[in-house]
């Protein structure tokens, strides 16, 4: 085994590997240290195996209005058990699929935990047992990522059994009777819609005024409507006092909306946000500087410490695998000499898989305001849209904010069926500084989806037609 690269990566997830991968491209010798599988958090224990579940989630409502499309059914019951299995297997040929991405591009994975020693040298203390000392010639990139916090302070701590994670929630065998979910942001959401459609009498329960509070107002709106029409407890501006575990469930204790409420739940889970994994890792003997506990990078994902490099969730939010994989490619590039364009932060697409789905890209309609930003907003309702009545798919809306002097596009909110998909026509629009105009000139087929994208730009205008 070669103890020399150009390159160090530790982690393997989708900043890591994408990273690995990139630097291979560019002619540099790689090494890649990991503990655990290849894909990291997003396709072991988050981005992948929840839409798996989403999906599972998605089709169980769909047969439960089947006999609307003119198809009868019997009675239908779900599976957690098989829909979780289902979503391992999908999750392990992901990791496969990792697997071989660095054997076809000449990476030597290292399993193991690795540990930063001075001079760009990396101490890993191999899972087959014994260490190895391994050199980076060039960098080391640091792609440790992130793991789940608890919230011991109010007795949410995780104890794998009430109390869980994002990672428990993923590997259980069968749905429980009734769960809070604590934090209604993306992860929180795409649980409530999966367990609420395998039969869980679900609450979520979120400190802020509104569920998805990072994303715009109105579309939050759109989900937590359609959340309450299925049935899921949406407790929002909701501060949990206490919560007392129980031998068979957990007691909370929360005020929402003036009124205080204890109820009982089979199990949380507590999806209240991420921590950086920076412990254990000899940062400050490297001399890689924290900023609010993430690694601090600079426009070429530079640290403090020359020749370290630090990408994805581990060097700060958006907490997003795209996010982690274009920081990898950034830092390969720069690691070979080459000035690769800056990554433009304002323009990470964000994007939640529940049901109705929410992605957005820019300013929200909030941000703009609190900006004193001279704004005109375009919308355009999915229930005027012919291509989402035949699939009956008709909440939500397609909303498009653009400056009132030039018509560029300051945001684009997107609530309703493949929003996740629709997005990305305003992603290239806004890495390419189109206005408005130049979205609507593009013709769009019918009946489509994206029609909607380009009413909503042609509303900004005052032209829309089909409303
Ligand atoms: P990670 O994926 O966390 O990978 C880090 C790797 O480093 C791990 O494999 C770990 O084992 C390894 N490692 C850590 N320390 C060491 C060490 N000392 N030595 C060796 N190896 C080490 N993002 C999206 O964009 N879209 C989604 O739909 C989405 N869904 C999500 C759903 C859930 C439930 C969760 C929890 C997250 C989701 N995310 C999603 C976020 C996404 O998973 C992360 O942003 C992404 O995985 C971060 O990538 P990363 O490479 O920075 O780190």
């Amino acid at each position: 085994m070669a103890t020399s690269f150009d390159v160090i990566v530790i982690g393997g997830g989708p900043g890591g590997y994408v990273c690995a991968i990139r630097a291979a491209q560019l002619g540099l010798s790689v090494g890649l240290v990991e503990k655990d599988r290849m894909g990291g958090v997003c396709v072991n224990i988050g981005c992948i195996p929840t839409k798996a579940l989403l999906h599972s989630a998605y089709a169980a409502n769909l047969v439960r209005h089947a006999a609307e499309l003119g198809i009868t059914t019997g009675e239908v019951k779900t599976d957690y058990g098989v829909a979780m299995k289902r979503s391992r297997r999908i999750a392990e040929t992901n990791s496969k699929g990792a697997d071989f991405l660095m054997k076809k591009n000449k990476i030597e994975v290292v399993k193991g935990v690795a540990k930063l020693k001075p001079g760009r040298k990396v101490e890993v203390a191999k899972a087959e047992g014994g260490t190895v000392v391994l050199e980076a010639k060039r960098a080391v990139v640091i792609a440790t990522g992130s793991r789940p916090k608890d919230i011991p302070t109010i007795g949410l701590a995780f104890n794998g059994k009430t109390i869980f994670s994002s990672t428990e929630a993923l590997l259980l065998e069968a749905a429980p009777k009734t769960m809070a979910i604590v934090g209604a942001g993306a992860v929180g959401a795409e649980f409530a819609d999966v367990f609420s459609a395998f039969g869980t009498q679900v609450s979520l329960i979120e400190a802020l005024p509104r569920i998805l509070p990072v994303e715009d107002a109105e579309m939050s709106d759109v989900v937590a409507k359609a959340f309450k029409k299925r049935g899921i407890a949406v407790h929002a501006g909701a501060k949990i006092e206490k919560a007392q575990v129980k031998p068979t469930g957990v007691t909370l204790s929360f005020e929402s909306g003036g009124k205080k409420e204890t109820l009982d739940f089979d199990c949380v889970l507590v999806a209240a946000g991420r921590a950086p994994n920076v412990e254990g890792l000899g940062l400050e003997e490297a001399g890689v500087k924290l900023e609010k506990g993430f690694i601090k990078i600079d426009a070429t994902c530079a640290t403090s410490a020359p020749g370290y490099y630090a990408i994805g969730d581990v060097a700060g939010p958006p907490l997003l695998a795209h996010k982690g994989s274009r920081e990898g490619m950034v830092a390969a590039e720069a690691i070979a000499g080459h000035q690769p364009q800056p990554i433009d932060y304002s323009n990470v697409p964000g994007a939640t898989y529940c049901h109705p789905e929410v992605a957005s890209i820019g300013l929200t309609e909030e941000a703009c305001q609190e900006r004193k930003l001279d704004y005109v907003v375009g919308r355009f309702p999915f229930s005027a849209s012919g291509r989402a009545r035949t699939s009956g798919e008709t909440e939500g809306l397609v909303k498009i904010i653009r400056g009132k002097k030039y018509g560029e596009i300051l945001g684009a909110h997107i609530a309703g069926a493949h929003a996740t998909e629709l997005i990305h026509e305003l992603a290239v629009a806004r890495a390419n500084e189109y206005t408005v105009e130049e979205i609507e000139l593009a013709i769009h087929a019918h009946p489509t989806l994206a029609e909607a994208v380009a009413e909503a730009a042609l509303d900004s205008l005052g032209r829309v037609v089909h409303i």
